[in-house]
């Protein structure tokens, strides 16, 4: 397979937050491209390095090792990013720098004791369900800050920030207000004192809005490598 299109896509996208930064008076540089490669092969993952791309986004954990070992030459930044059960959370210390999707205390509890003393803290995001939708993972705000203070007691787990994966707006002003109340949750903690210094959101369709409401990271898959080989149970996964 023709891999080209995957340096090319990563220098659009490249521009396209560049500009972005720009049009909504952000600081250059201030944004990171997560590359998200759920359901993409190591090949692509390795035309997306050799095009100068370090951090790799992944959703499901087999196939997410079974990259990871293909790839262990490389000196990627692997972030887990998808929803996490209980019986999963071992190989993900494991293996990972960061975890985006932190939803529920559990998780955290045993993320934190099962770091190996070796690695540094992981580096972890508390998911947000920001329109509150009952079959979406992600903490309703009400909880977040219980899990957020114990996560600050963890010593193998570091807070960075939040995450937020909101319903699909076709609209850029409703994508702005999705945004907004994530970045406004971000700020209120850090107005009390939580060290957050990323604020995850945005991805292939919306990223502009995200980045104009105040995104430090995009998460983007489909608009790097192109739409994603078909997997049972993808949808309900995400
Ligand atoms: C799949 C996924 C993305 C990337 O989505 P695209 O629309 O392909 O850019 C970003 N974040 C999460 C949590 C995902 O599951």
């Amino acid at each position: 397979m023709n891999l080209n299109h995957i340096k090319v896509n990563l220098e659009k996208i490249h521009q396209l937050i560049i500009e972005a930064e720009n049009r909504y008076q952000r600081p250059p540089g201030s944004v990171e491209l997560l590359a998200v490669s759920k359901q993409q092969t190591s090949q692509a993952i390795r035309a997306a390095f050799e095009a100068g791309q370090t951090s790799f986004g992944e959703n499901y954990l087999q196939e997410a090792l079974n990259k990871i070992n293909e790839l262990q030459e490389l000196a990627i930044d692997w972030h887990f990013i998808g929803h996490i059960q209980t019986n999963k959370t071992k190989l993900i210390a494991q293996y990972f720098n960061w975890v985006h999707s932190i939803d529920r205390e559990e998780i955290a509890i045993r993320l934190n004791t099962q770091r190996a003393h070796h690695l540094p803290s992981l580096n972890v995001l508390v998911e947000v369900n920001l329109d509150e939708e009952p079959n979406k993972s992600g903490l309703r705000s009400t909880n977040l800050l219980d899990v957020i203070n114990r996560i600050q007691e963890l010593p193998k787990l570091k807070l960075r920030g939040l995450m937020a994966i909101p319903a699909y707006k076709p609209n850029f002003a409703d994508q702005r207000s999705s945004f907004r109340r994530l970045r406004k949750i971000f700020d209120d903690l850090r107005a009390l004192g939580y060290p957050l210094d990323v604020l995850s959101m945005g991805m292939s369709q919306d990223f502009e809005a995200a980045i104009a409401e105040g995104s430090t990271l995009v998460r983007i898959g489909t608009a790097i490598f192109g739409e994603r080989s078909a997997r049972k149970g993808s949808s309900i996964n995400l």
